[in-house]
């Protein structure tokens, strides 16, 4: 089975090709391609007109990559230009809605082209179903820490259902406003984590109530702390150190509510060594088991649409072409969950 998938809803224009001989599982002989073309910002945030063309002019080429990468593979078996790909899965959401119709376009258009079904992805719940192919965890719980998003997650009835969030900004965002604010270029997340590195701590606002989060508090304290002769360096440790304590205590309590032994991390900002560090270390002190997916598949990238789509397509679970909008407030608990067969916590 060889599915391509298309991920575009903020800065990542990626395609991919995911080929397994059983998509429900991790196997031996799986292999996964993924071709990115970042959109990187000249100055400030992510802006959502620039973030579009971006799209528009990545989109086709990646495509076109992971389209020749599917031939290439398709030739190993029979050594003819075969039909290369079953199934095209792309991000119907959440995200940026410009860039989100110009990656469905594109989705259709393939689809088409090869006479294939059309998958429409989640792209939360991509970021969490990454992590349990990959570990081979059944039942795992989620923390998915990521640019516009900021989330926990249990199964539960067939849905994935939110057991945390943010109450406000998503944690990669909050993290790069206070880096915008001291002059950075985006994305400000790696080089917090760099100057983390020589810092000391310092007291910021710690807001967890009940199993959400909010990290607009701390994002201004840390703004005024640096605008107030704080060592930057100082500041940059304290902000990790308070915002992924929030995120480690709700995960935990989400363990324990749930009874699960297994977390699995998601989203682009679980590329911090300290972040995965305190995680790792709760899960050893609760005895549970702790997966975090290496790199390239943590970040924004298709790779995981690839694979998710590969499952709700062996579930049966395809679009048709005029059922197949774009939906940018998408959440993980509005997405039936079709390709697992287990039992509840
Ligand atoms: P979403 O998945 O919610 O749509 P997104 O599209 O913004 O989010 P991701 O790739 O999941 O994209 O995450 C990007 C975020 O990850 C940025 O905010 C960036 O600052 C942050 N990030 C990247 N590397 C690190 C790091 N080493 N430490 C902390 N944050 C990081």
């Amino acid at each position: 089975l060889r599915v391509l998938g298309i991920e575009g809803t903020a800065w990542a224009a990626s395609a991919a090709v995911f080929e397994t001989s059983d998509p429900t599982r991790r196997t031996d002989d799986e292999r996964v391609e993924i071709y990115t073309d970042a959109y990187e910002p000249d100055s400030g945030g992510i802006h959502p007109r620039e973030a579009a063309e971006h799209m528009h002019e990545a989109i086709p080429e990646v495509v076109a990559q992971a389209r020749e990468t599917a031939r290439e593979w398709a030739g190993e078996y029979d050594g003819r230009d075969r039909q290369p790909i079953d199934a095209v899965a792309f991000s119907r959401g959440p995200g940026l809605g410009p860039c989100l119709r110009i990656v469905a376009t594109a989705a259709r258009a393939t689809a088409q082209r090869f006479d294939v079904p059309l998958v429409g992805v989640n792209h939360m719940v991509a970021h969490l179903e990454i992590g349990r192919h990959r570990s081979g965890f059944d039942s795992p719980v989620c923390l998915n820490a990521s640019g516009a998003n900021a989330h926990v997650l249990g199964y539960r009835n067939g849905r994935y259902r939110v057991l945390g969030e943010t109450m406000d900004t998503g944690v990669g965002n909050a993290i790069d406003k206070f880096t915008r604010h001291l002059g950075w270029s985006h994305p400000g997340g790696p080089k917090v984590e760099e100057r983390a590195k020589d810092g000391e701590f310092v007291d910021l606002p710690y807001v967890v109530k009940g199993m959400d989060f909010s990290f607009s508090g701390i994002m201004s304290a840390a703004k005024q702390a640096v605008d107030n002769g704080e060592a930057v360096e100082d500041v940059c440790f304290g902000l990790q150190e308070h915002v992924f304590a929030m995120l480690t205590e709700v995960s935990e309590r989400a363990l324990s509510l749930t009874g699960s032994g297994q977390l699995v991390l998601g989203g682009g900002v679980a590329q911090n060594d300290r972040l995965r560090e305190m995680l790792e270390s709760m899960c050893e002190q609760r005895g549970a088991d702790f997966y975090a997916p290496e790199a390239r598949f943590l970040r924004d990238n298709a790779g995981m649409i690839a694979v998710l789509g590969a499952k709700m397509f062996e579930a049966d679970d395809t679009l048709p072409i005029e059922e197949s909008r774009i939906d940018s407030n998408f959440r993980p608990d509005q997405v039936p969950v079709t390709w697992r067969e287990d039992e509840d916590w």
